[in-house]
């Protein structure tokens, strides 16, 4: 980035759901010293607040009003919103039934775009994780990956994770995520021109982050 801050280190790991995004993104960071900023939880954090205040997640003036006012707290294990510990609610059946809307609204994306960009020049930089982070939040970032994995691999590393949810209902929310962050008209996930695309159906974390640490590496050195 230019301007009077000193240069930061930024790396952006964008993919759907299930790619292994927050895995990978918070090893890597570790390997690096950098901090990490898990982007996804932001716009979780915005519908958590929006159905909290009895809320409409379709309702783009409330919602956008919301972004705005909401104090966010996004730390590595813990998140914040308005001084509750909304960390386990975020992750919920209803957030993620209300989150593509929110994540659809171009005013709550412009604020929450912003403040991840003050995130990273607080911070000297990070490691990024999202759908937009190669495409809009730093596209001159030193490094943008982009991981996927087949979506039955996908689903099952999230049932995985969502004890209280089976397969099916997983599968099926990741199916509708997918359609919609690829069909909005607001900074929909595509690969950036410039990311490096991972397929991470046969890898595991430590395959993935070795492969990406052999692209800073090669980066460095050209
Ligand atoms: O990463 P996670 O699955 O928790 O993200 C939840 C939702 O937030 C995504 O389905 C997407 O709609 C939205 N999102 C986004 N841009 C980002 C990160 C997440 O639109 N940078």
């Amino acid at each position: 980035m230019s301007g009077q801050n000193p240069p930061m280190r930024v790396i952006a790991i964008d993919g759907p759901a299930g790619s292994g995004k927050s895995t990978v993104a918070r090893a890597l960071a570790k390997r690096l010293s950098l901090k990490y900023l898990d982007t996804g939880a932001m716009y979780r954090a915005v519908a958590f607040a929006v159905l909290r205040a009895g809320g409409d997640p379709g309702d783009a003036e409330f919602t956008s009003a919301t972004a705005r006012l909401v104090d966010l707290d996004i730390g590595l294990d813990r998140v914040m919103v308005d001084g509750v510990d909304a960390t386990v609610e975020i992750r919920g059946p209803e957030v993620s039934r209300a989150v593509s809307a929110v994540a659809a609204n171009s005013e709550v994306r412009k604020e929450l775009v912003s403040r991840q960009r003050e995130w990273a020049v607080r911070q000297g930089g990070g490691v990024l994780e999202g759908r937009d982070i190669g495409t809009v939040v730093f596209p001159d970032a030193e490094l943008k990956v982009y991981l996927t994995a087949d979506p039955e691999e996908r689903a099952r590393r999230r049932a995985r994770e969502m004890t209280d949810l089976d397969y099916e209902q997983v599968a099926a929310d990741i199916a509708r995520r997918d359609a919609l962050d690829t069909t909005r008209a607001a900074d929909p996930l595509v690969e950036a021109a410039d990311a490096t695309v991972v397929n991470t159906t046969d890898l595991d974390i430590d395959e993935v982050v070795a492969t990406i640490t052999r692209l800073l590496d090669g980066e460095a050195s050209s």
